[in-house]
């Protein structure tokens, strides 16, 4: 019968950076949680059924333990213009491609089975509370969860619970909120939306990475300039966390996967993109926006671009002010012209005032107003 040293063997020649075994007992400290936060998770519990992945044997009857195998993806360095816009936890994820991580989870799981457990992949179940019962580290007030060793201890990393039908002796609980007394709430005190309430506790609703692939519509005004250069997804919290700084500062080799998507997601080729390039290139990376949802990536990136305040950016926005029919790509790059400025931002916003109609009107006036201000 194969052992739990053997297991953890395996685990370390897939390229898994930790792993650890917990019970299949119930996330008991969830329930309170989950009960208190109905209204901001509610569209997390329309998807996932998240009441239900707090018993493993609700998921699977014949759960006896909980196998947390640690992935790093932040393991080699990102290009710079790509982690400046897109959270780095997204930039290798195969979830659809199935290249990569998904690869290695499925030949562990061949791995147990052709040892005689079964196992199941629970997406509803509290993945970072899963890991620190297994032992596998603590929390951060910022919401995250901090390896006890993989990638400098920081936050770089994915827990990946596998619910097996056999017994493993569970590791010791590391359930706990791991920040030193002397960092004075960084995080919460940088997050630019105010998604952190408090150590946490955090607003999705409010999360930059929530709203860049989530948000309601038009984004609204007085969130354009908070949310930044992010497109897709934000690293803020993480970003600015002493704990994550020594691995900031390692001179890592470049991810040769990201750096040749590099240039296919540059802003001017995201701002003109087609439908095709969208599916082909662009959604099989970053698929939590949907294939009808083309409109949100050009809103995002032209927001982007007026956060830059590059002029260089000004030609690419007049173009796709023309070829948009969408009314909320064409407030926002409105918008984007007025923040970046200059003769010509503003000679092409008088020029896109002729003849139009509400809401994009309004944004032109107010986009005129700003760039005289
Ligand atoms: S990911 Fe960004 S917006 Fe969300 S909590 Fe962290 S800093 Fe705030
Ligand atoms: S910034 Fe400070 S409080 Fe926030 S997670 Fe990092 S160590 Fe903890």
């Amino acid at each position: 019968m194969i052992s739990k040293e053997d297991i953890i063997e395996k685990a370390f020649e897939l390229g898994f950076v930790d792993i650890g075994f917990t019970s299949a007992e119930p996330f008991e400290s969830q329930i309170d949680i989950l009960k208190s936060r109905k209204e901001e998770y509610a569209w997390a519990f329309k998807s996932l059924d998240l009441m239900n992945g707090i018993d493993p044997k609700q998921i699977y009857p014949e759960a006896k333990s909980i196998i947390v195998l640690i992935s790093s993806y932040f393991e080699k360095s990102f290009p710079k213009s790509m982690e400046s816009h897109f959270g780095r936890c997204y930039l290798d994820d195969d979830r659809i491609t199935k290249d990569g991580l998904s690869r290695d989870i499925k030949k562990f799981r061949i791995h147990l089975r052709d040892n005689g457990i079964d196992s199941k992949f629970p997406s509803n179940m509290p993945h970072r509370l899963a890991a620190a019962r297994a032992g596998l580290g603590t929390f951060g007030k910022n919401c995250l969860f901090y390896s006890r060793k993989a990638a400098g201890k920081s936050s770089w990393v994915l827990p990946i619970p596998l619910i097996v039908d056999r017994e493993f002796e569970p590791d010791q609980d590391t359930s706990k909120v791991g920040c030193p007394d002397w960092c004075r709430n960084t995080c919460i005190i940088a997050c630019p939306t105010g998604a952190l309430k408090g150590p946490r506790n955090l607003d999705p609703r409010k999360c930059i990475s929530y709203l860049t692939y989530f948000g309601d519509g038009l984004t609204p005004m007085e969130l354009r300039e908070s949310m930044g250069l992010w497109i897709y997804g934000c690293d803020r919290c993480q970003n600015v966390c002493p704990r994550n700084k020594p691995w900031l500062i390692r001179h890592l080799s470049l991810n040769e996967r990201v750096l040749s998507k590099k240039t296919k997601f540059e802003l001017p080729k995201l701002l003109h993109m087609d439908r095709k390039y969208y599916r082909k290139v662009v959604w099989p990376h970053m698929f939590y926006m949907g294939l009808g949802e083309i409109w949100r990536w050009k809103m995002n990136v032209a927001r982007v671009m007026g956060n830059t305040l590059d002029h260089k950016y000004v030609p690419d926005l007049i173009k796709a002010f023309e070829e948009n029919q969408d009314e909320r790509v064409k407030c926002m790059i409105a918008w984007a012209l007025g923040r970046i400025g200059g003769s010509k931002a503003e000679d092409a916003l008088n020029t896109f005032l002729q003849g139009k109609e509400g809401q994009v009107n309004n944004e032109i006036i107010l986009a005129l107003e700003k760039l005289n201000e």
